[in-house]
């Protein structure tokens, strides 16, 4: 029997791979190629266009990370606009509050929501919940026909700048963004890795368009073994609230939800920059 391995390239000279058990799935949608995989340490994941998106292990600290920050800087949130997140994670996470009144998600490709309903449950199990309206188009599009001030709060769980996802890292999406948010909405939107320099000037620039957009820009970070160098970050963006002075413990605690990575001290901590990363985000 030959060893299967999923290699990817983080860059040029630095490859990351688990060792696989079954090749469960692989196709080419409209957008990109799809793949599902089955391994001993990672169970179940999938890639797209060869980059790794969600395993079962890890997955709870990225939809913990992406979702409970806001959601603990303003309990009060009650429509929801998620972009991409197909493999329906951050929906999961939202579901389990129950002041949340509507959650839209606008994910480009219809494949990897299907595929993710058959191969990962745990992740795409509550995309049935009756608040969860799924709209497959391209999130700029969207974005840019939504209604002003419609959402409280808007999850941006994109791939990478390249291919599909590049619409939704420039400044006239955010632009958008801010419009279609009310007076106390919040972005939250994947800030790429500070780590390795192909990541980490996209994050400068990403965070840049998004520093002249909005009046509140904060980065946090989170430790997601399988991405590119485990060290990865999501920006928070606000038109009224900072996440460290107005950030509501004891309200959020009150709302019992159970979290395995997330808590009310990793929220405090997890803005609390390396000095590295700190000059990045000043610098440019
Ligand atoms: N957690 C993952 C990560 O950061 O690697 C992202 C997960 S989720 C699968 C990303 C989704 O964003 C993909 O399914 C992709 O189809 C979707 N996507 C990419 N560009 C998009 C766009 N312009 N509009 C809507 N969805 C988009």
């Amino acid at each position: 029997m030959l060893d299967l391995w999923y290699t990817e390239n983080w860059t040029e000279n630095t490859r990351f791979s688990i060792k696989v058990k079954n090749h469960l799935h692989s196709e080419m949608s409209e957008f990109q190629k799809i793949d599902f995989f089955e391994s001993e340490e990672y169970g179940k994941f999938f890639t797209l266009d060869g980059l790794m998106m969600v395993t079962e292990k890890d997955e709870f600290i990225y939809h913990d990370m992406i979702t409970h920050v806001a959601m603990a800087t303003n309990p009060k949130v009650k429509k929801v606009l998620v972009i991409g997140a197909g493999d329906g994670g951050t929906v999961r996470e939202l579901t389990r509050y129950k002041n949340i009144e509507k959650i839209d998600m606008v994910e480009i490709d219809e494949r990897v929501v299907r595929l993710s309903q058959q191969f990962l449950p745990v992740t795409a199990d509550k995309l049935t919940d009756p608040r969860v309206t799924m709209y497959f188009e391209d999130g700029l599009k969207f974005v840019e026909e939504a209604e002003s001030g419609e959402y409280d709060l808007i999850l941006v769980d994109s791939t990478d700048p390249i291919s599909v996802g590049e619409g939704l890292f420039t400044t006239e999406f955010y632009n958008n963004c801010f419009r279609v948010l009310g007076e106390e909405g919040i972005l939250i939107n994947q800030h790429e890795s500070p780590y390795f320099e192909k990541f980490s000037k996209e994050m400068q620039k990403a965070h840049r368009k998004i520093l002249d957009t909005f009046p509140i820009a904060k980065v946090y970070q989170f430790h997601q073994p399988t991405y590119p160098s485990g060290h990865w970050l999501f920006g928070f963006a606000s038109k009224k609230f900072d996440p460290i002075k107005d950030h509501k413990p004891e309200e959020w605690e009150k709302l019992n939800i159970k979290t395995r990575y997330y808590n009310s001290e990793l929220h405090r901590g997890c803005f609390a920059l390396p000095n590295y990363v700190k000059e990045m985000l000043e610098g440019e």
